[in-house]
């Protein structure tokens, strides 16, 4: 019962507290933040949940999206190749045709395309692309053809080779690889074996679809070359080559081309070939090549030229002439079984050429006659005869003192800046309506200053009978080696032709270094300065070559003018010694004559002409016997004068005299002068009718006079022209016209 009280009291108090509870709104106060924190809650998660469906759409329609803008791209690049396929094809369609017709154009159109460089280039893709169709294209008759005319010539002329002899004496064996497009059937391989098996034992066949079509065998070092992929390269290098093909050539390989395309077939090219073992400084050595010459031209990848020096055992050494960068060892080097050689003919004339006679003037390729070797031996002694010709410079001081004659030899050497290409070029201008063609020979030159003489030649008119062969010092040594010899093959062919040439070598000391430096390079043994011990022959082969032929060797002429550059007037140095010893005589330039404003600064001590005075016209012959006695007189005076000031009178007459002498032989640049005009005035000063001028007033004295005296008697220069001596009348006569015009010279 006590229990059944309990729970009604406790019934009775939690319904009052409830009551209370209900009345104060306690609940709510309590509980209702709650509830709502809850469904604010549920509101947001219900919210979140709702995005992320939203979201979820929204990505799945992203995705249907990228899924058609994929498909749509698939499509569109499918649609693209199929155009560009279609493209590709067209256009290889068109290159076929274009093929077609390049093949199909006349000889004049191919020719007119391949004066210029481009379409020499456009040719050579021609022939480049004419490979790749044939490559695919079916030739299996052609082929077969190619391969039958192969064996058939092979035959004649396969051959053993000294180099193989000599190989199967030291080795007892032969290698002889037969390269060809495809597999050569036995009854092919059993002919080939059959004509080389008598001599050679080993031999193999390889195929090599890259020759297109043909075989190719190779017996030691020689190949027998008779694919179309070899005949196709020697047809491209051949048309990169157009600029020194003349334009019989051209067409011959324009025809080349056109059979090329028409029918598939070609002669064998035989040749040997090499390896390039090491390669360095413009210089490499080759193996191989067991029968190559001394001096022979080797051809390298890319129509690289190379110039034979060393003949070892097993190796050659070579010197490239030109651009060497692309070649690298292991580099086959090809055989050309020529001399190297330069173009030669009338066209070279006005022309300026590299070393090997590439035109290199912008004028476009030179048809010449032909080629001559760089090096050929000079005319024997019974081909020659004496010097009596004069080679007139137009400089008074040297015509007068050291007179040159055509074929002679003559140095010119001196510091650097004494005005000695100055004289070269007065003598080239000089040579205006004389016939004689004239040679400059740059060697080791600024491009610039090369730039500045043909300029100069130019507006002389002086380009009309001058050809300039350029090694200016950028290009590699063996260009600087060789370019006075191809200037001398330029030459000869005219003097050969019974023309009279005046060759200038400016100059020769920097040839002498560039040879040192090749010669260092190939590891010959130094020897006095450094320079190898055939120093000496490099100038005296090329100096001898200088000459006048009898009437029976063609009775033509080369005179040279060399060019030493001396260092502070140190004449007994090597090279001046060596060419001054190989020379007919020399003129000596100063500095400090130079600098005290004797130009031309020739030191007429030290210079001398050896022969050219059997050359000398009569009537300065005359004329200058006196100057050089008195010019002798005063240099001797000259020295001792600078001392004492108590000089008797014929001393200081002498002195006089000597000045004045010295101020008649001044002359201006590119102003050479006719020896008739140079009688005149040194007759004048020799006669002494200087003597009462003043030194600043000698040179307009002399123009004034030859003004006056060709104006007032006129048939005297013809008379001293003529070369013989002035007669006594004549001379009178001119003493007489001196005398009248001093009385209006003030
Ligand atoms: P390098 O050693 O540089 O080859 P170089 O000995 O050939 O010099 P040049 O270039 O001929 O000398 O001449 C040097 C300078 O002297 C040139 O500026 C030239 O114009 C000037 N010169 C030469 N001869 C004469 C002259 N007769 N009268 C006036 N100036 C001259
Ligand atoms: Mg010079």
């Amino acid at each position: 019962m006590d229990i059944v009280w309990k729970i009604v009291n406790f019934i009775i108090l939690f319904g009052a507290l409830y009551l209370i509870c209900r009345k104060m709104n306690l609940f709510d106060k309590m509980f209702g933040s709650r509830r709502r924190g809850i469904s604010e809650d549920i509101q947001s998660s219900e919210n979140a949940v709702r995005q992320a469906q939203e979201l979820g759409a929204d990505i799945e329609k992203a995705n249907e999206l990228n899924e058609k803008r994929k498909e749509e791209l698939m499509q569109g690049a499918a649609k693209q190749a199929e155009v560009s396929r279609a493209a590709i094809a067209a256009s290889g369609e068109e290159e076929a045709k274009a093929i077609i017709q390049n093949a199909e154009k006349s000889e004049e159109q191919l020719m007119e395309e391949m004066r210029s460089r481009v379409s020499a280039n456009a040719v050579r893709q021609v022939a480049a692309i004419t490979g790749q169709v044939l490559r695919n294209g079916s030739f299996e008759s052609s082929k077969q053809a190619l391969n039958d005319r192969f064996i058939e010539q092979i035959k004649e002329l396969v051959s053993a080779m000294p180099s193989d002899i000599l190989n199967m004496n030291e080795l007892k064996k032969l290698d002889i690889s037969i390269k060809s497009a495809e597999p050569l059937s036995e009854e092919e391989m059993n002919r080939l074996t059959q004509i080389i098996c008598e001599t050679f034992i080993s031999c193999r066949n390889e195929v090599d679809s890259e020759l297109i079509g043909g075989v190719r065998m190779q017996v030691g070092d020689t190949v027998y070359d008779g694919t179309l992929a070899h005949t196709l390269d020697r047809l491209s290098m051949d048309v990169e080559n157009n600029t020194r093909q003349s334009d019989k050539e051209m067409q011959s390989i324009a025809e080349g081309i056109k059979q090329q395309l028409e029918k598939v077939s070609g002669d064998i090219d035989v040749f040997q070939t090499g390896e390039v073992i090491t390669l360095g400084d413009g210089i490499c050595r080759v193996s191989g090549l067991a029968d190559v010459m001394a001096g022979e031209m080797l051809e390298f990848e890319g129509g690289l030229k190379g110039m034979v020096q060393d003949l070892e055992k097993d190796n050659v050494g070579v010197v490239l002439l030109g651009p060497y960068s692309h070649i690298q060892e292991g580099d086959s080097v090809r055989r050309t079984g020529r001399i190297i050689e330069v173009p030669v003919g009338e066209s070279m004339i006005g022309r300026v050429v590299d070393a090997m006679g590439n035109p290199i003037d912008g004028k476009g390729p030179i048809k010449n006659e032909g080629f001559r070797p760089v090096e050929s031996p000079a005319p024997s002694v019974l081909s020659r005869k004496p010097v009596s010709v004069p080679m007139q410079t137009g400089l008074k001081a040297i015509d007068a003192l050291v007179p040159i004659g055509r074929g002679q030899r003559e140095l010119i050497i001196g510091d650097r800046q004494t005005g000695k290409t100055a004289i070269a070029l007065d003598a080239i201008i000089n040579q205006k309506d004389t016939g004689v063609i004239c040679i400059y020979v740059a060697i080791g030159q600024k491009e610039s200053t090369i730039a500045g003489v043909v300029d100069k030649l130019r507006s002389f008119g002086a380009m009309d009978y001058t050809i300039v062969v350029a090694a200016p010092a950028s290009s590699p040594a063996p260009m600087l080696y060789i370019a006075p010899y191809a200037g001398a093959a330029m030459g000869e062919y005219f003097m050969y032709k019974g023309r009279d040439v005046l060759i200038i070598y400016d100059d020769l000391s920097k040839q002498a270094a560039a040879y040192r430096e090749l010669s260092l390079l190939l590891q010959r043994p130094p020897g006095r300065e450094a320079y190898p011990g055939d120093v000496f022959y490099l100038h005296s082969r090329l100096l001898e070559r200088a000459a006048r032929l009898s009437d029976e060797a063609g009775g033509g002429s080369m005179t040279a003018l060399p060019i030493i550059e001396t260092q502070a007037g140190d004449i007994s140095a090597y090279i001046p010694t060596n060419v001054i010893s190989i020379t007919d005589g020399q003129i000596f330039l100063e500095s400090d004559l130079f600098h005290s404003g004797v130009r031309p600064a020739i030191n007429v001590g030290l210079s001398v002409s050896r022969v050219g005075g059997a050359a000398q016209i009569g009537a300065m012959k005359q004329v200058a016997g006196r100057l050089r006695v008195d010019l002798a007189q005063y240099r001797e005076l000259a020295s001792f004068a600078q001392f004492g000031s108590d000089l008797d009178k014929s001393t200081r007459y002498t002195l006089h005299r000597g000045v004045r002498m010295t101020e008649i032989l001044k002359q201006g640049q590119y102003a050479p002068m006719n020896a008739a005009d140079q009688v005149i005035e040194i007759f004048a000063a020799s006669e002494g009718y200087t003597d009462d001028l003043e030194p600043e007033d000698i040179t307009r004295f002399g123009a004034e006079l030859v003004d006056y005296v060709n104006r007032t008697y006129p048939e005297l220069r013809g008379e001293i022209l003529s070369g013989k001596k002035m007669s006594a009348e004549q001379q009178a006569k001119l003493r007489e016209c001196i005398e009248s015009f001093k009385k209006t010279f003030g």
